[in-house]
């Protein structure tokens, strides 16, 4: 077991990589082309393992496994309760092995072991159990209509779908978008982004031990310009579900626009805004300010990278801020102590200190970091711009990093015409004890989800998306099921019904 930090390092080193290879109609199978790519440890800017490299011929494979799956297969001609039975057992694999998986997620994307260990793979499984209980519930109406027919919609799996996952959280997104297309019946291609192949190739193994039939869940990683697109342009894939940059979410849209006119749903970057008002509880505030921003290392499409504070308690916040944010411990993330852990690969890492680079000469002052930590691996100081005016590239660009812009405002109307000063439209937090306060800003604010004296509350039951350029279409919850689904209306006539 893992629990004292003397053995962590002993415990990474423990990790050993089993599923390299592309996983296509239940097999792990070689690249056609025979290409390999490294992945990265961006703890010790070290390779951990050589992948098969997904391209567009392993795709065509994939694809054609999946449609053969879904056209001929059983997955979704199976009551829904018996694909519900094969989900559980998923999800209870995933129990058994949350150690494994999570240092897995630990040395491919840097997160940190405890909170992988703790939420993202306990929730992977919980995702699929939640939705794994839908899978014996979708049905659809009888309809009452106006000419003598009677008529009903059936609500069927919209076929084969291809899912194009990014890097900052590889399980739980994985599981928000396999387990609902999973539970509509419908038949998946997977692309993990380059970065994280590692534990989506691990749950391709574990789909197979809890007897999902081959063909279903295919698992290729690859790059984005070729495996990526490959998806996004294909003929005989019926949605693609994206989630990653807005410039990458528009060139998907295009492909699948020039393509099929497959459907496609969006869930794209965010600029979101937390306004903290003066009733605030500054210690809470502070708390949430914070963790909204270095949360996964600020890796997060909803990070609350702009903080609004009202003038009355701007001074105090900011003191209390600062002391926060100078105590967090920015160190391997299998060291139990670590708040924070390396970004995900050298390019984030330098993307990140760009945008400090920039803020410093717009004439934003820094409160606390800016620098990367004198350490090998791809660590940032927690960084807290001040000083910020709306017009500067940290105010209005996604940083993807735990870089913060500090404002300030006066009065509840000008806190909500600067949320909305902003082409995203994924999250808001409002930090306030006044009920009106809460109720006016979370109706005018223009975003998918609004978190009233919270932040990152996210639940399986709890929808989220974008409004504006974050995207759209709804992970989690119901609507998320929905997605997976299309309405059949079945008519037929129907004489002399007094009804
Ligand atoms: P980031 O810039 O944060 O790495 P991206 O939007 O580039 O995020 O990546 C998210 C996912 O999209 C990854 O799986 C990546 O490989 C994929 N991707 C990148 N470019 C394309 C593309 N042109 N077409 C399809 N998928 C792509």
């Amino acid at each position: 077991d893992f629990n004292g930090s003397s053995s962590f390092q002993a415990f990474a080193k423990m990790t050993e990589i089993k599923f390299t290879k592309l996983f296509i109609n239940g097999e792990f199978v070689d690249s056609v082309s025979g290409k390999t790519f490294e992945t990265i440890d961006p703890r010790t800017e070290e390779v951990i393992a050589r992948i098969a490299e997904g391209d567009k011929e392993d795709i065509d494979l994939a694809v054609k496994a999946a449609r053969h799956a879904f056209d001929h297969g059983p997955w979704p001609r199976l009551p829904g309760a018996e694909r519900g039975r094969i989900m559980m057992k998923f999800a209870d694999l995933i129990d058994e092995n949350i150690e494994e998986i999570a240092a897995l997620d630990a040395i491919d994307a840097g997160k940190l072991f405890a909170m992988g260990k703790a939420v993202d793979i306990p929730g992977a499984a919980q995702t699929l159990r939640y939705y794994a209980g839908a899978a014996d519930k979708i049905h659809g109406k009888v309809l009452k209509m106006t000419r003598e027919l009677h008529g009903y919609t059936l609500r069927e799996p919209i076929g084969v779908v291809g899912h194009i996952i990014p890097w900052n959280f590889p399980s739980s997104i994985f599981f928000m978008k396999v387990s609902p297309a999973l539970a509509a019946g419908c038949t998946i291609i997977l692309k993990p982004a380059e970065q994280t192949p590692l534990s989506a190739l691990y749950y391709a193994h574990l789909a197979k031990m809890a007897g999902i039939p081959d063909g279903v869940l295919n698992v290729v990683p690859g790059f984005g310009p070729t495996a990526g697109a490959a998806i996004s342009s294909h003929m005989d894939i019926d949605k693609v579900c994206f989630t990653g940059s807005t410039e990458v979410g528009r060139a998907v849209m295009e492909a699948a626009a020039k393509s099929n006119l497959k459907q496609v749903s969006l869930e794209l970057g965010g600029k979101s805004p937390m306004l903290i008002f003066d009733d605030a509880d500054i210690d809470k505030a502070t708390d949430l300010a914070l963790f909204g921003v270095v949360f996964n290392k600020g890796e997060a499409c909803v990070a609350s990278s702009r903080v609004y504070v009202q003038e009355g308690i701007y001074d105090e916040f900011v003191i209390k801020l600062v002391q926060k944010a100078k105590a967090l411990v920015v160190a391997d993330p299998f060291d139990p102590t670590s708040n924070q852990g390396p970004q995900v690969d050298k390019t984030q890492f330098e993307k990140i200190l760009t945008y400090i680079e920039h803020g410093k000469r717009e004439g934003a002052t820094i409160l606390a970091g800016g620098n990367r930590v004198d350490i090998k691996g791809y660590y940032i100081e927690p960084t807290i711009f001040a000083d910020v005016k709306e017009d500067m590239l940290i105010a209005k660009d996604e940083i993807f990093g735990p870089v913060m812009s500090l404002m300030k405002f006066k009065t509840i109307e000008e806190a909500i015409k600067s949320a909305n000063n902003t082409r995203y439209g994924l999250a808001a937090g409002i930090i306030t004890k006044d009920l009106n306060v809460a109720n006016t800003v979370s109706r005018s604010v223009r975003a998918g989800i609004v978190w009233i004296n919270c932040y990152f509350a996210l639940d399986m039951d709890c929808p989220y998306g974008g409004y504006k350029m974050s995207g759209f279409g709804r992970d989690l919850g119901m609507e998320a099921l929905d997605k997976y689904l299309q309405v059949k209306s079945v008519v037929t006539p129907i004489f002399n019904s007094p009804w």
